[in-house]
This record gives structure tokens, sequence and C-alpha cells, in this order.
């Protein structure tokens, strides 16, 4: 089974604008990089999670996820650690460009059911 290390990050002691003389706006980015990274220790869980699950029921390798990996990365061209480039498409109600990653067009607030589980995400 793969085992994933750890992401090591910086200590954040209790935030307090005041105290430490930051600004609010500080204060709120540093509240947004918080909650940012608690998602992201989540996924983490979650992947962790459904390829164990996979393993089991499909005896699948760590060597076949890491070559679609390889794939998935280089689909856009570019072998850079990424899935590809931001996807885009129309609004059904004001046929202005949203991209996959929201669920709500941004101009109009036309919701909009994602094709498939990983849209947006990938
Ligand atoms: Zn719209």
């Amino acid at each position: 089974m793969m085992m994933i290390p750890p992401v090591p990050r910086p200590s954040h002691a209790a935030p307090s604008h005041v105290d430490s003389g930051m600004s609010l706006e500080s204060s709120q980015g540093t509240r947004l990089v918080s909650e940012l990274e608690d998602r992201l220790d989540r996924l983490a869980m979650l992947c962790c999670a459904m390829w164990t699950m996979i393993q089991a029921h499909s005896g699948a390798t760590d060597e076949e996820l890491m070559h679609l990996v390889r794939d998935l990365d280089l689909a856009d061209g570019r072998v850079d650690g990424k899935a590809g480039q931001v996807q885009v498409t129309t609004c059904t109600a004001c046929q202005r460009p949203v991209a996959l990653k929201h669920l709500r067009c941004l101009y109009c607030g036309q919701t909009r059911v994602p094709a498939h589980p990983f849209e947006g995400v990938l």
C-alpha cells in the first residue's frame, strides 16, 4: 500500500491581529490558509481511503496508480505536477464562461450540475 508522508506545515500560533500587530486582512488570509490546509488534509485522507479500498477490491498496484498519475500530468502537454489548465464551460442561462471549479455562474448565479464526480477538482 502506498504511504503518503505528512506534509510539513508551519506552526500557527493562535492568530490575533490585535496582539501581533497583524492587519485584519492578514488575519483573514491566515484563517483562509488554515481552512484550505484543513480541506487539503481531508482530501488527502479521502484519497488514501479510496486508494486503500480500490487496492483491496481490485488488486491494483502502486505502480499502476503512479503510471496513471503521470498520464494525467502529461495530458496537458506539461509535466508539472498538475492535472491541467483551468477548464471552462458555458453558463446555460447567460452564455458567459464559467470555470468548472465553480458550481454557480459568477455572473448570473445559475447553478450547474457537474458532469462527473471530479469535475472542478482536477
Ligand atoms: Zn450565467
